[in-house]
């Protein structure tokens, strides 16, 4: 059997190129994403909004760890306080103010601050007016019919969140040193 020489001569001269083959790319194959070292800690934390060792949330800069258990509980007690010396009325008006720093009165005196996951800063005003004037009555309305069990939530929630932190997307911080404090609007200067 005699093959045809030219068959092997053929391609080099490029008369017939095969088709391009559409290889995926690198990224279409990236593997998932590797466990992190946490910034301020430095253990390897498979958390994905904070860190499960120190509490810190991933997405912000060091220095921003999630508010302990004992400080939102606290944070409750002194919020009722502070509504029924002020007659609500002043609560209220000192609330909305804050609203634009992510802050109630409580958090304000504890130095804790309500960030939004999404925007992975500061809740703004209308954020915090769904937190606390939407989220929080449907959570208590639910939390009637539970014996006030869902108000525990943050005790196995991974991230400490309250079923209003999940309906507002938001997480709740100790920023000591006011590292998310907004800064001044510009046109409130004038
Ligand atoms: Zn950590």
């Amino acid at each position: 059997m005699v093959e045809n020489p030219d068959r092997y001569t053929k391609n080099p001269k490029g008369d017939e190129q095969p088709e391009q083959v559409q290889w995926p790319s690198q990224t279409d194959f990236a593997p998932p994403p590797a466990p992190a070292a946490c910034p301020a800690c430095g253990q390897v934390t498979s958390g994905e909004l904070s860190c499960q060792f120190c509490g810190q949330a991933l997405f912000l800069p060091k220095g921003l760890p999630l508010s302990t258990i004992g400080l939102r509980f606290g944070g409750y007690l002194l919020e009722g306080v502070l509504f029924v010396f002020t007659a609500g009325i002043g609560w209220l008006i000192w609330a909305l103010f804050l609203f634009p720093q992510g802050q109630t009165p409580a958090k304000q005196l504890l130095q804790m601050r309500v960030v939004h996951i999404g925007e992975q800063h500061t809740a703004r005003f209308w954020r915090m007016f769904l937190r606390e004037f939407i989220a929080k009555p449907v959570i208590a309305i639910l939390a009637t019919a539970t014996f006030f069990i869902l108000y525990l939530w943050l005790f196995w929630d991974r991230n400490r969140q309250e079923l209003w932190d999940k309906l507002a997307s938001t997480l709740v911080v100790s920023d000591r040193q006011g590292l998310l404090r907004p800064p001044p609007r510009p046109d409130s200067a004038q």
